[in-house]
């Protein structure tokens, strides 16, 4: 090393302070438990999987879940399954005790969730656990409980069969993983999620979940796929779905896939199983969506609830502490056996549900209980707010639309298409998303012109519309309230899975209401920080479900004041969701094509 040259500048930087040097030694239990804990316990979502997974494991026919306050304050699954031997409760709670294990081939054959033994000592790592339980044939249970630093002594209890595992205080000594929870109705909507996927893995199992004390989802663990996946995600989806079982060259691929109608904003409907275990899988979704390619709407993901079942040897499950990932053996061949599977069941379907959907929002099947609600038509395109001139900056003069004087408006195409006539061409608009375009723009202004001045013109329904929704958008009400609010809706909880809308934002369609629903009361995925991602989804949500369709006829009028809205609408001429909604054919382009020049 060379010698520090001796002036001040140049002295060594000060090495960096890890603490004091005190000789390699063996990390005490409690440490070692808190920092291995991190990688299976991120938040109190993946406490509950685990604890659902060990309830499951344990053959339980009833498993109730509680959440308060996003998990921060109490996590308690209580099931009704065999139970712990009072011998083995502080086993249990040890790092790499399991009962589902013994040997390294036993990795080959797993059949249970768990089998890593380390859920319950990570979760007592980190937060204060008390495990009840007691087996069928015993008399009293016993109880152990983690402390600060150590386990109690297991102690005689009275307690039904089963075993309950009640955690209080998660994070409390890793503050930094506590800083980094999201919102309590956040958590609670991950916990929630956790659960309802279990719930849609065993339909034979009775499921519960109460969330600061009120219930979110009650399965009845009587009925097969399709009833646990109308207590999960609605009545109104469980209408819509096709089952699905196609054994491909000895891969069993069943459940049930959604009408292209019931595809949803997000892939959280995309639920995938592994010989019953949930799976994070980029090559088994993408293999799905290739099914559905032609079916769906950009920006729109299938439903499935599809288990793939195949030679465990074949599937590598410890790949992760967290098990979300395998790895298969030939991963192309499962790729396949979804792929035939998924494509085989949709083509079950009627032609009429495989028609490429031609526009938003009009392919919702007669027999969707919808189609005796018809939306009161009294939108009219020219309805523009007279402040929005001025509210919104003055158009890009490049815009080729822009300025009133300097397009005319020919007529409408197709009942598709607006035909303009500019100084410098003709130009063909997609009705919808021109219309898209000018409803978006207009209800981020009211959004943004604030909350003293008025809400958004709002349309009162003479009879209250009920609709029964998935338990994940009850519980996203509370967060999407205000702003439904002050778009126009009157929505209030009505019994546990039910909606009560009683009015909607001007000019929306009533029969897309369900729908728009579904886009915008699911909590933000970040939680806290997602106010601006609301609006703008609110935004184009009621936009999509307001605007002109592919279809509809207008007339001149009506077309004029489109045209007259759009070019004072900011942002260029694409539609919310980005697709074009102008095409212009320029004079040399059409001269060329006469072979004029
Ligand atoms: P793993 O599930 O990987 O075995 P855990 O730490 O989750 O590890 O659980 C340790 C052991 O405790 C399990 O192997 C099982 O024997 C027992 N156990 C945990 N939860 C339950 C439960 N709800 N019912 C019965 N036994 C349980
Ligand atoms: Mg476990």
């Amino acid at each position: 090393m060379a010698a520090a040259g001796g002036g001040e500048e140049l002295s060594p930087p000060e090495p960096a302070r890890v603490g004091r040097w005190a000789g390699i030694q063996q990390l005490p239990q409690e440490v070692a438990n808190a920092i291995a804990a991190g990688e299976v316990v991120e938040n109190p979502a993946s406490v509950v999987k685990e604890l659902v997974e060990n309830s499951l494991d344990a053959a339980a026919t009833r498993i109730s879940v509680d959440i308060e306050n996003g998990g921060r304050d109490l996590i308690r699954v209580v099931d009704d399954g065999q139970g712990i031997p009072a011998s083995q409760l502080l086993l249990a709670l040890m790092r790499h005790a399991t009962s589902k294990l013994t040997a390294i081939a036993d990795l080959t054959t797993i059949s249970t969730y768990g089998f890593r033994g380390e859920a319950l000592a990570s979760v007592a790592a980190v937060a204060r656990v008390v495990v009840v339980s007691r087996e069928s044939d015993e008399l009293a249970g016993a109880m152990i409980e983690s402390g600060e630093e150590r386990l109690s002594p297991v102690r005689p209890v009275a307690a039904a069969p089963g075993t309950s595992v009640e955690v209080r205080e998660l994070f409390g000594n890793t503050p930094a993983r506590r800083a980094f929870l999201r919102t309590a109705r956040s958590e609670s909507a991950a916990c929630l999620r956790v659960v309802s996927e279990a719930a849609l893995a065993r339909p034979d199992v009775r499921f519960e979940v109460r969330l600061g004390g009120r219930k979110a989802l009650g399965t009845s663990g009587q009925g097969g796929l399709a009833e646990a996946a109308a207590s999960v995600l609605g009545r109104g989806v469980a209408s819509k779905l096709v089952p699905v079982e196609r054994n491909t060259g000895g891969v069993l691929v069943v459940g049930v896939l959604g009408h292209p109608s019931a595809a949803h904003p997000t892939r959280n409907r995309l639920i995938l199983m592994v010989n019953g275990r949930r799976v994070q899988q980029r090559s088994l979704t993408a293999a799905v969506e290739a099914a559905y390619r032609g079916l769906l709407e950009v920006g729109r993901h299938p439903l499935a609830i599809l288990d793939i079942r195949c030679d465990p040897g074949l599937v590598d499950v410890n790949v992760h502490p967290t098990k979300r990932e395998v790895r298969f053996r030939d991963e192309g061949a499962i790729f396949e056996a979804v792929q035939r599977a998924c494509w085989g069941a949709l083509r079950e379907l009627g032609p009429a549900a495989l028609a490429v959907p031609t526009t938003r929002g009009a392919d919702l099947p007669a027999d969707s209980g919808w189609s005796g609600l018809t939306a009161p038509t009294n939108f009219r395109v020219g309805q523009s707010s007279p402040l929005l001139a001025e509210q919104l900056p003055k158009p890009d003069g490049a815009d080729a639309l822009s300025g009133a004087a300097r397009w005319r408006y020919l007529g409408q195409a197709h009942n598709r298409y607006l035909v303009v006539e500019t100084e410098t061409g003709l130009g063909l608009l997609d009705q919808h998303a021109a219309h898209e375009k000018v409803l978006y723009a207009r209800v981020l202004a009211d959004f943004e012109s604030g909350a003293e001045s008025q809400p958004s013109p709002s349309q009162g329904l003479l009879t209250p519309i009920l609709l029964e929704v998935a338990p994940e958008l009850v519980a996203g009400l509370a967060g999407a309230h205000a702003l439904l609010e002050r778009a126009g809706f009157d929505l209030e909880l009505f019994g546990a899975a039910t909606l009560r809308c009683s009015a909607v934002p001007l000019g929306t369609r009533l029969s897309e209401l369900d729908r728009l629903l579904e886009e915008v009361l699911p909590e933000p995925p970040d939680g806290g920080t997602g106010e601006a991602f609301r609006r703008h989804r609110l935004a184009a949500s009621v936009a999509c479900h307001s605007a002109l369709r592919f279809g509809d006829e207008v007339t001149r009028e009506e077309a004029e004041a489109l045209l007259r809205d759009l070019s004072q609408t900011p942002g260029g001429i694409t539609c919310p969701h980005g697709r074009p909604a102008l095409l212009m054919l320029s004079g040399a382009e059409l001269l060329s094509a006469f072979r004029r020049r």
